[in-house]
């Protein structure tokens, strides 16, 4: 049975639509199991009925046609319960109903097992036969696991053919792809795809149009990738280790070797284009060193793939750059990079749509930072037809409408209207205090990462950056920016702030936020190599950057620096003496500025918790990242959307950390400012003003709500809220108690921006 099982999986997922995958089923598993009939019902998205889809035994004729309500019929009952019914005699059963009309005989044996995918009961596998027959323990299990192998088969299928038919059709619909709410808001957009910058095997097929003109872009792209790597070989060659420096070597060398070359272009000039002949020819490439028993010539199978992804970064910028983004543009893709946010004209990106990840992934908090609705962690899409459709994107509930009716783009049209209101009814705070009606201030910052969301950012009233992710600038770019480089985008960010107070965060990459030209692969990323443990292994980047950092904020004295993912204190320790390496170079030359900058430590590990007097002690001031606080306290990834509904930083064990932060830093004199994304919900801020938190740094779009929340609720009256949430035992306890107060105080019309 197990060699079946796999069989059917293996055909199901090979099957070209829903209709495959289904008819598969039903005859494989009615041979399996020596049964007269197998069907499977699937629920309908309009009225959760049990639509027969495909059977071996019953009337062809009734499939798409014979339908069950809910509750109705023992295949009812099997959805209503969530487990197998197994019935020896169904006649006689209570719940029993005879369909004549499906071609049934008077069946008598009948096991039905649902068909669950995420919670969700979205059909019920039957067989039937007719005589008595009980079905044996193997035989139940059996279907259960044929109907758990397949329901996601069955979703991600069901999900791409039902899309598929609807771009066929080029129908207009109402119906809508569920995904995960990302950033607020509602748009109207036409899709842009955005494959994943340098991912070789997102490269779709497509003929070349002119063979010439691909064969030039590929060897422009060559000559140009050679001369970049040798110039950055001349760079970092005082800096970087010497096996680091082999892989600049390793890279040179299999440009000017002729098989990469000529095969790709071989595999142009039968027709393919440039992208793809190269993923082509890196694939086969590849797989020959990989499968060698030395782990040296293993090891260039990485080789090639890296130099893959810069050769086709090279094509890509090519093809992007003749690339005209939609008026409302709606960046549509597998993953949607920060390099690809950052290359649409901020004026006309409308809207994000991700297949993967989930509220809290960097996209997501990045879309919250630009005012982009969002929608993450979609699941399957037929991307490649997707390019030009219109799209509606509704980033408070999660859903992408394609090629919308005019029905609903009318009633997305008011929402968009009624956000416009709401907008400039919450402009009216943008220069007032956010001053509690008990008389205390709390400061509002912005969080960014991007030097043409600055100005925005200080429009919308923030008094400062209080979170500035340096990654962002080395995510955006080919290879890694040096000293000068990075000092003149420092620079830039801290005048356009000064005198206000910008905190230049050290960079934080690894988890799901990846270089191109630095690639890190691990089984647990968020759980590995990130943030400050990256950079204090490589102190060559680290030092370069400080530098930078040090030399930028010359005269001006506006910036704190932020070390990020910290764990325990002897990172601190380390930190600080390369800070200190870095100012006295600095010295030296006649560069360093007048004082050192404050340092902080993010507190968002839950060992950093347990350590804030020792912290606290070598620092001037500490933040509290609560997206990845959140993350690392209750086991779930931020990025991954099948637990995401389990992510949520209102969850009492949360309120309770961060509580205890606020006030451990509090007792040691200490200011204490809380950058997640949090900080930037009424209810989280709400919270946080009863903790006594000095300052909120969110996403620029978040500060005018949150100003309304503080200028509505006294401390007291909020400390009060924080006594009584932190009697709650679930989140959904402490989202109704928030909801209900905000409510009452008469900000109910901030709740749908609730993330
Ligand atoms: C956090 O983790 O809360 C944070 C602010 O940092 P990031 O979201 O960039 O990981
Ligand atoms: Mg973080």
């Amino acid at each position: 049975m197990l060699y079946t099982l796999r069989q059917i999986v293996q055909e199901v997922s090979a099957a070209a639509n829903l209709d495959e995958a289904l008819s598969v089923i039903v005859t494989r598993v009615k041979e399996a199991l020596n049964v007269d009939v197998c069907s499977v019902y699937l629920t309908s998205d309009e009225d959760g009925d049990y639509v027969l889809m495909a059977t071996d035994g019953l009337n062809p004729e009734s499939v798409g046609q014979a339908r069950l309500a809910i509750g109705e019929g023992i295949v009812g009952l099997v959805g209503e319960r969530q487990e197998p019914v197994n019935l020896e005699t169904a006649s006689g059963h209570p719940r029993f109903r005879y369909f004549p009309e499906m071609g049934e005989e008077p069946y008598e044996a009948f096991l039905g097992v649902p068909v669950i995918h995420f919670r969700r009961v979205m059909g019920v596998l039957v067989v039937q036969q007719t005589n008595d027959r009980l079905f044996d323990k193997d035989e139940v299990a059996f279907m259960v696991t044929v109907a758990a192998q397949l329901a996601g088969v069955i979703a991600e299928v069901s999900s791409g053919t039902a899309m598929n038919r609807l771009l066929e059709e080029r129908a207009q619909t109402n119906t809508f792809i569920r995904g995960r709410r990302g950033a607020p808001g509602v748009t109207i957009g036409t899709a842009a795809l955005a494959t994943v910058a340098s991912d070789l095997m997102a490269v779709p097929d497509r003929e070349a149009g002119d063979v010439a003109e691909e064969e030039k872009s590929f060897r422009n792209a060559v000559s140009e990738t050679r001369d970049e790597l040798r110039r950055n070989r001349e760079r970092m060659e005082a800096a970087l280790p010497p096996d680091a420096q082999a892989v600049f070597d390793a890279y040179l060398m299999l440009l000017d070797e002729g098989s990469l070359i000529n095969d790709t272009i071989g595999r142009i000039q039968q027709g393919q284009w440039a992208p793809a002949a190269l993923r082509d020819t890196i694939g086969e490439q590849s797989a020959v060193f990989e499968q060698m028993n030395d782990r040296y010539l293993r090891a260039r199978a990485e080789d090639i793939r890296g130099i893959g992804r810069r050769l086709l970064s090279r094509l890509q910028q090519e093809n992007q750059s003749a690339r005209d983004y939609p008026e409302r543009c709606i960046l549509v893709g597998e993953e949607v990079s920060v390099a690809r946010i950052a290359e649409v004209p901020v004026e006309r990106l409308a809207g994000i749509v991700c297949l993967k990840g989930s509220v809290y992934s960097h996209t997501a908090v990045l879309a919250r930072a630009l005012g982009i609705p969002a929608v993450m962690g979609v699941g399957s899409l037929p991307l490649e037809h997707l390019d030009g459709a219109r799209i509606v994107v509704d980033g408070y509930q999660g859903r992408v409408f394609i090629r919308p009716s005019a029905t609903i783009v009318e009633e997305f049209e008011r929402l968009v209207e009624r956000d416009e209101r709401l907008a400039e009814q919450l402009s009216e705070f943008r220069d007032l205090p956010a001053e509690t009606p008990d008389g205390v201030r709390m400061h509002l910052y912005a969080n960014t990462g991007f030097f043409s969301d600055i100005k925005p950012a200080l429009n919308s009233g923030a008094e400062g950056i209080g979170l500035y992710r340096t990654e962002f600038t080395f995510m955006v770019r080919e290879s890694f920016p040096g000293e000068d480089e990075q000092a003149q985008i420092y620079r830039r960010v801290l005048e356009t702030v000064a005198p206000r107070p910008v905190t230049m965060r050290t960079l934080d990459i690894g988890g799901d936020k990846p270089l191109t030209y630095f690639p890190i692969e691990e089984d647990n990323p968020f759980l590995g190599w990130r943030g400050i443990r990256v950079t204090l292994d490589h102190p060559e980047i680290f030092l370069t950057q400080l530098r930078a950092m040090l030399r930028a904020a010359r005269g001006l004295d506006n910036m704190r620096i932020l070390l990020p993912m910290v764990s325990a204190v002897s990172e601190v320790d380390e930190a600080l003496a390369l800070i200190d390496r870095a100012w006295q170079e600095l010295r030296e030359s006649g560069e360093a500025p007048a004082r050192k900058p404050p340092l902080g430590v993010m507190i968002e590990v839950p060992s950093a918790i347990y350590i804030i007097p020792a912290l606290a002690r070598r620092v001037d001031f500490i933040a509290v990242g609560t997206n990845d606080l959140t993350q690392y306290l209750l086991a779930v990834d931020r990025n991954n959307p099948r637990v995401a509904d389990l992510y949520d930083p209102l969850h009492p064990s949360v309120i309770h950390a961060v509580r205890q932060v606020v006030q451990g830093v509090q007792t040691h004199g200490l200011p204490v400012s809380v950058c997640g994304e949090m900080a930037g919900t009424p209810g989280g801020a709400l919270l946080l003003l009863g903790m006594g938190a000095d300052t909120l740094s969110s996403a620029a779009p978040a500060i005018p709500r949150v100003k309304w929340v503080i200028r509505k609720f006294t401390r007291a009256r909020a400390a009060e809220l924080l006594d009584e949430v932190l009697r709650l035992e679930g989140p959904g306890e402490v989202h109704a108690l928030l909801d209900m107060a905000l409510r009452e105080a008469g900000l109910g019309e901030l709740l749908a921006e609730e993330v």
